[in-house]
């Protein structure tokens, strides 16, 4: 068994963070097998160095051992684009200028509103003809989307799965070509100013470090149909997947970044202990 944590090093760890850490690294453990951190910092005007540097010593602190070197998504830029280049030479991705105002105006229904779907607004088509690659044409420098309605009918795409562990959707479950076209759509695979998109380095990073229980937040749920089309596209392993439930604040609403009060930081400045962390999250 191979497992990971991959935080962002955009703010401090917080009590969700930790529990998720200890969820992935306590099952690898377990099992005898290995723990693997990634640096999830592709997104280059929120991730600094000092979160980062921050990030490892709780992490230590807490007693999380990981094995082999941290993988940084910031170095594996030329790989990204490696697979976005085939991808584009074979015409499953087009080229897109929509800023965020034109996609919500196009795709809003008068009676619906916008349609949205695990990945935010479903596209609503708008660049699909006249970004498509010329012939000879080079990966332009621009937002690149994929055509899903590509993507979810190759061969044997009906055959898509993933096994799922976690407490909230136990089993099995079958990736819907219809559902991925029409609830999904075209998904953003490299950002301009990123270079590449979340979906695709996880699913590249995963594979790269042979992860075989990928081991996240209930949030990511949804996301996952995307990354098993990816992992199928690609023709890479598909992961066993656990999603696990998230840690929440008195009102029920689920920690983020800015919650800095649940900061691990904080609880270490007031002397908590490591095993206080777990007992305060119910590990
Ligand atoms: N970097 C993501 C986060 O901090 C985690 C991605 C994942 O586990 O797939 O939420």
């Amino acid at each position: 068994m191979i497992t990971r944590f991959a935080p962002s090093p955009t703010g401090p760890l917080h009590l969700g963070h930790a529990y998720a850490a200890l969820i992935a690294h306590d099952m690898a453990r377990a099992a005898g097998g290995r723990f693997l951190l990634r640096i999830e910092d592709i997104d280059r005007a929120r991730a600094k160095p000092q979160w980062e540097a921050q990030l490892l010593d709780d992490l230590r602190w807490l007693g999380i051992t990981w094995d082999g070197p941290v993988l940084r998504q910031s170095d594996r830029l030329p790989v990204y684009r490696q697979t976005l280049e085939k991808l584009w030479q074979k015409g499953l991705l087009y080229s897109c200028a929509c800023s965020r105002r034109d996609i919500e105006q196009a795709a809003s229904a008068p009676q619906e509103g916008v349609p949205l779907g695990p990945d935010g607004i479903v596209y609503p088509g708008t660049c699909r003809d006249k970004g498509r690659p010329r012939p000879g044409e080079g990966l332009p420098d621009t937002a690149l989307r994929l055509r899903m309605d590509f993507a979810a009918t190759a061969t044997g795409f009906d055959e898509t799965g993933f096994d799922e562990t976690g407490p909230a959707h136990r089993g099995r479950h079958r990736i819907d070509p219809e559902t991925m076209i029409r609830s999904v759509g075209d998904i953003v695979l490299a950002r301009r100013e990123m270079g590449t998109s979340y979906h695709l380095a996880v699913v590249l990073d995963d594979a790269a470090q042979g992860v075989t229980h990928v081991s996240r937040g209930e949030d990511l749920f949804e996301a996952t149909c995307i990354h098993v089309t990816l992992q199928r596209l690609l023709a890479l392993p598909v992961p066993v997947y656990h999603h696990h439930g998230l840690i929440r604040d008195q009102a029920g609403k689920r920690l983020a970044k800015r919650d800095d009060a649940r900061a691990l930081a904080n609880y270490r400045a007031e002397g908590a202990s490591p095993a206080d962390i777990r007992r305060l999250i119910g590990l």
